[in-house]
């Protein structure tokens, strides 16, 4: 049976990118009336240092923004990964299934660990394998993400291929990446070559779900562009990033495509079209922020909500690891 599982980390500054490379995604695949899960990784938040006291608010929040930007608790399955143990168990078989230079080739852990990769943690290296187990220890099908995470997705494909080779099992599936839409690659407002992140240390970089009206027009109006005006078709956009993303926001935001809107706004300027881009932005995101922070007041919601899922997830992720187990040659209790 078709199941869908992804997540995102709660290391704070939910995003632009986040709501329309993921989240926004997950709620059409709770329309289709699939078997849905969506997971707050706090184990892959810690592969980079997070305050004890901003880790458990960003999960709270995390959830509260899922919640807020129509994923439903009793359609959805919302987890944090830390209260499904079967994660992290299933991560360190997959340690052992891995080859250091298979990690070692993911662009994600040369960006984040930087120039002195001998100071970055084990964690972050091994942040591939933990995501492969959060995603197999489902056996899930369909993995909806930004485009940032497609070599991820190729590596946990060669995990569960080597695991069934190694063992001669027929265990773990082949999992689909789902990258589609406007916006899989937002791009940050300040430097066209760079993804909008969660952690990048620019706040001007992104916008988050959280920012008022005022500080959302501030940052559209100061993002970075080009001078020249707005072409009329696709391809005048090619050589232009800065506005190529800004166009791609409003197309996605509006559920049109790049073409659709470039029809409209053709060979406006962009003193003109930022302000546009503003107002729709704000359309879209104030009444999810309302929401997150009315969800915020009194967290003891969203703590049931996650305790119910973690429940519901590990009917799941139980037997699953058993097996696994069992595969592998440990000896089950009696
Ligand atoms: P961090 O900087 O801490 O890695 P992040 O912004 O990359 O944070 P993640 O929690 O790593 O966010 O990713 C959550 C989901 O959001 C993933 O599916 C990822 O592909 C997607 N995503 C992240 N950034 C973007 C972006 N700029 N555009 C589209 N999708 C994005
Ligand atoms: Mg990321």
């Amino acid at each position: 049976t078709p199941r869908v599982f992804s997540g995102i980390q709660p290391s704070g500054n939910l995003h632009l990118g986040n709501y329309l490379g993921a989240l926004k995604r997950f709620v059409d695949w709770q329309a289709k009336d699939m078997e849905t899960i969506y997971c707050m990784v706090d184990l892959h938040a810690i592969t980079v240092w997070q305050d004890p006291k901003d880790l458990q608010k960003s999960t709270r929040e995390l959830c509260a923004g899922f919640i807020a930007a129509g994923l439903d608790p009793e359609k959805s399955i919302l987890i944090n990964q830390s209260q499904v143990p079967e994660h992290a168990q299933l991560a360190w078989i997959f340690n052992c299934v891995a080859r250091m230079g298979w990690m070692q080739r993911m662009t994600q852990w040369k960006d984040k660990a930087g120039k002195n990769q001998q100071n970055a943690s084990l964690g972050l290296f091994a942040y591939p394998a933990l995501m492969a187990a959060d995603i197999l220890v489902y056996h899930a099908t369909h993995v909806p993400v930004g485009e940032d995470q497609k070599q991820h997705l190729e590596l946990t494909r060669d995990i569960a291929i080597k695991f069934n080779h190694d063992y001669g099992v027929d265990f773990f599936p082949e999992t689909q990446p789902v990258i589609e839409g406007a916006a899989t690659r937002v791009m940050s407002l300040r430097d066209g070559s760079k993804k909008m992140s969660k952690s990048d240390a620019s706040d001007a970089s992104r916008i988050n779900m959280t920012d008022d009206a005022d500080t959302i027009a501030k940052k559209i109006r100061k993002a970075k562009t080009d001078p020249d005006g707005l072409p009329s078709e696709a391809k005048g956009l090619e050589e232009r990033p800065e506005a190529r993303n800004l166009v791609n926001i409003y197309a996605a935001l509006m559920e049109h495509s790049v073409d659709q809107v470039l029809a409209d706004v053709g060979g406006k300027q962009f003193s003109e079209f930022k302000p546009m881009l503003a107002e729709l932005a704000v359309e879209k995101l104030a009444p999810i922020s309302t929401e997150m922070s009315r969800l915020m007041d009194d967290h003891t919601e969203i703590d049931r909500i996650l305790t119910r899922g973690s429940q519901r997830a590990r009917a799941i992720t139980a037997p699953i690891l058993r097996q696994t187990y069992d595969i592998v040659g440990m000896v089950p209790p009696v």
